[in-house]
């Protein structure tokens, strides 16, 4: 399996699972012309693309989404409630709303390489999802986006060995920060984003020897990647592989859990 972090942050988010024959682009948040360049950068085909899953509608998860589907022609999934309740940004964002495809939480869905379970995410934007899947006998997980950590969350990343994880804010740097307070209060409440004590705490206690986290969605004001590294180098126990996620990396295969941070 190839898993390649086109961006990742308030900046754009964009990831890609390739099997090599069968591949899964998890939300759209960079433009065609990206996608397409890192894709054959890195030698993942574009026809293998099999669909898109988006965890919500915000512009750094969805901006590319239109020109995706109109080009591919590949059906984009999205929450029953965030199609419901967010149409008049599909339309501001060119979404082809009558091609997108709804589910429930939970509910399990098949496309060619991949099983894919959505769960529901706490973050301000209605209907948001984080993803867990199974591909080639092994699990997966991916959650970004959440103010807090949803109870469905715990056992799916348990079963996965291979996490992505928003770790999103240094609690000192946002509470010293510039931004507003009610930007703070956004970011660190509920229906925000998560902090880097709740992700590696999170990570550290679904993890177990063997498995593969991935912290993402730095944000670029309130975080530093070396804080991260730092962290969970403290936290994560030896024998699991850990990696703070900046822009532009391909990540392969399944690691040894030798290299931490
Ligand atoms: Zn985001
Ligand atoms: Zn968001």
């Amino acid at each position: 399996m190839h898993y390649l972090v086109i961006t990742t942050g308030s900046c754009g988010n964009c990831y890609i699972f390739s099997t090599g024959q069968d591949t899964i682009i998890i939300d759209d948040g960079v433009t065609y012309k990206k996608i397409t360049e890192k894709m054959a950068e890195h030698e993942i085909d574009i026809s293998t693309v099999r669909a898109l899953f988006l965890t919500h509608l915000h512009p750094d998860h969805s901006k590319g989404v239109g020109v995706l589907q109109r080009k591919l022609g590949i059906p984009v999934f999205i929450s029953s409630i965030s199609r419901e309740k967010n149409e008049s940004i599909m339309i501001r964002q060119k979404i082809e709303i009558d091609d997108v495809l709804t589910y429930d939480f939970g509910e399990s869905i098949e496309v060619p390489g991949f099983s894919v379970i959505p769960f529901s995410t706490s973050h301000d934007s209605d209907g948001s999802a984080g993803y867990a899947f199974r591909s080639e006998g092994v699990d997966y997980f991916l959650m970004t986006d959440t103010g807090l950590i949803p109870e469905a969350a715990w056992a799916f990343a348990e079963k996965a060995r291979v996490k992505f994880i928003e770790s999103n804010y240094d609690e000192e740097m946002l509470s010293s920060g510039p931004y507003p307070e009610f930007l703070k209060r956004r970011i660190s409440g509920e229906y925000g984003h998560l902090s880097n004590y709740d992700a590696i705490d999170f990570a550290k206690k679904t993890s177990r020897h063997g498995d593969s986290l991935y912290f993402v969605h730095l944000s670029a004001n309130n975080n530093s990647p070396q804080i991260v590294r730092e962290m969970a180098r403290k936290e994560i126990p030896s024998g699991i592989f850990c990696k703070v996620c900046e822009r532009g990396e391909l990540f392969e295969g399944f690691q040894d859990g030798e290299e931490v941070c």
